[in-house]
């Protein structure tokens, strides 16, 4: 039985370069004990995070208003529930998924049975950032105990409240033998990354998505890259504006912007579309938070001072044209634009006519700045795309179909969203990931099961009658001519 499996006991949550060394060595013997492999202890792992997510949702959503001044409810919508959908799916899938899928067997072949089956790869390491600092650890936790791993966390230092929580609850709702939570920042990642795992998840920006993949490169485990980019938002016609205008708000400032798959930029295609989104996007704005989104209990706030200030900078910078004398046109405010440093809030702010080489094109805005950059035709908007690195996701909000299919055509992106945004990441039957420099590998439901299982091919073939003879040497004129 598992309970007897006899993996030695460590401190609840690892914290320091040591403790990180030695959560590793804990998790690689539960995993060569295969404590996590029965069907039913990885049952009981998901259904311990699902009582987990039952029971604390309040003092997970407190963490979250602590960290990112999250409403309670985008917390519930965007980070607990998408985390209570993946636990249940599993939970309702993991027999059929556990079950080999037998596969044909040629004529030549025969008498011979064949079967792929997905094991579980081992010891996993799963880091997640802090924009989503719950769901972006707990979804991809949800896959790999699905698949028999067990699991290192590490979640993001720059989500406190949310981290400490994580690292109280987790050894209270699931086998501490075989999830471990390693808290900490870069020193404690770098002493994980030394130690050998088989599979890495990351979550996050590029910089450390290269020190991640380099290091995982030196022990040759496989990685999955969850990274970002500039997603873009084509707006090439519409009808209904106010909807338009108010799915690509909601898309952008849920998180004050902070959601690796937010439209980062729209491009509006011609006069009218420019003009629509400059009339609706503010009053959506203003339904959505009132004539004062700082006093909106609806209006998240940036995770810290830096990363506003960075924000502010970048908004700056577009607004005067730059300062280092480069001779850009200024864009034009639309909306927004006030700043409270002390508070960490940033207005839901629209600008207009930013050129394409200012700061605020160059990197992920991350943050409640929406440039529109107007382009005369669709084709000049798809090209924009195609001339920059695959994005996460990309949008198209168009009434036409041919404008629909060759978006699909020619856009490369993680993902894609038509009419709407964002929400393409909430189902459990879409694999969800990047491409290129926007990440590598996917996860949610199935996809994910299959990021953290090894998929085995095995073949069984019976030696009571011999009916290979035919293709053992000698090659005799005979069994050529066979
Ligand atoms: P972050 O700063 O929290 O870093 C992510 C993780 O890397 C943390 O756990 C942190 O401890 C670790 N880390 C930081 N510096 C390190 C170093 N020098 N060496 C080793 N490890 C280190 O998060 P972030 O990178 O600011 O996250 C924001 C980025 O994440 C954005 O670019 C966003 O687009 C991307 N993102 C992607 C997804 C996705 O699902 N694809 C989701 C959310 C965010």
């Amino acid at each position: 039985p598992v309970a007897e499996v006899p993996v030695p006991a460590g401190p609840e949550v690892a914290t320091g370069t040591e403790e990180a060394g030695a959560a590793v060595v804990r998790m690689r013997q539960a995993a060569n004990l295969r404590l996590a492999h029965p069907r039913r202890f990885r049952a009981a792992q998901l259904k311990g995070i699902r009582r987990l997510v039952e029971e604390e949702s309040g003092a997970i959503c407190a963490a979250l208003a602590e960290d990112l001044g999250k409403p309670a409810t985008e917390a519930m919508l965007t980070e607990v529930q998408p985390t209570r959908a993946e636990v249940d799916h599993a939970l309702l899938y993991l027999t059929d998924w556990m079950e080999p899928e037998s596969a044909k067997v040629p004529l030549t072949f025969r008498p011979a049975s064949a079967k792929i089956e997905a094991r579980p790869l081992g010891t996993v390491l799963i880091i997640a950032p802090w924009n989503y600092p719950f769901m972006l650890l707990m979804a991809p936790l949800v896959a790999a105990v699905a698949a028999g791993n067990t699991v290192v966390l590490k979640p993001s230092e720059k989500a406190p409240a949310t981290s400490e929580l994580i690292g109280r609850l987790i050894p209270q709702y699931l086998d501490p033998r075989a999830v471990a939570v390693v808290q900490g920042g870069a020193g404690e990642v770098q002493a994980l990354l030394a130690e050998r795992f088989d599979h890495i998840f990351y979550t996050g920006g590029e910089r450390v998505g290269r020190i991640v993949y380099e290091a995982a490169a030196k022990q040759l485990t496989p990685v999955t890259l969850e990274l970002g980019g500039k997603s873009p938002c084509v707006v090439a016609d519409g009808r209904n504006w106010s909807a338009i205008a108010r799915r690509i708000a909601f898309g952008k400032f849920t998180n004050a912007g902070q959601t690796c798959v937010a439209p980062d930029y729209v491009l509006a295609v011609g006069e009218e579309s420019q003009r629509q989104l400059e009339k609706h996007l503010p009053q959506a704005i203003q339904e959505f938070y009132g004539t004062d989104p700082q006093q909106s209990p609806d209006y998240a706030r940036l995770v810290n001072t830096e990363h506003l200030e960075r924000t502010v900078a970048l908004l700056e910078d577009a607004l005067t044209g730059g300062t280092g004398g480069e001779g850009r046109a200024p864009a034009r405010l639309v909306h927004g634009g006030r700043a409270d440093v002390a508070d960490r809030f940033l207005e839901p702010t629209v600008v207009a006519d930013v050129s394409p080489d200012s700061a605020l094109m160059a990197e992920e805005i991350f943050g409640p700045v929406l440039p529109i950059i107007r382009v005369d035709t669709f084709e000049e908007a798809v090209e924009f795309i195609t001339a920059r690195p695959h994005p996460l996701a990309a949008y198209l909000f168009t009434d036409k179909h041919r404008y629909h299919r060759a978006f699909e055509e020619r856009v490369t992106a993680g993902g894609m969203a038509f009419d709407v945004a964002l929400l393409q990441v909430g189902l459990t039957t879409l694999p969800f990931g990047g491409v290129g420099p926007s990440g590598m590998g996917a996860y949610h439901g199935r996809a994910g099961f299959e990021t953290f299982s090894h998929l085995r091919s095995s073949l069984t073939k019976t030696d009571q009658v011999d009916t290979l003879k035919m293709i053992y040497p000698p090659y005799t004129w005979a069994k050529r001519q066979a």
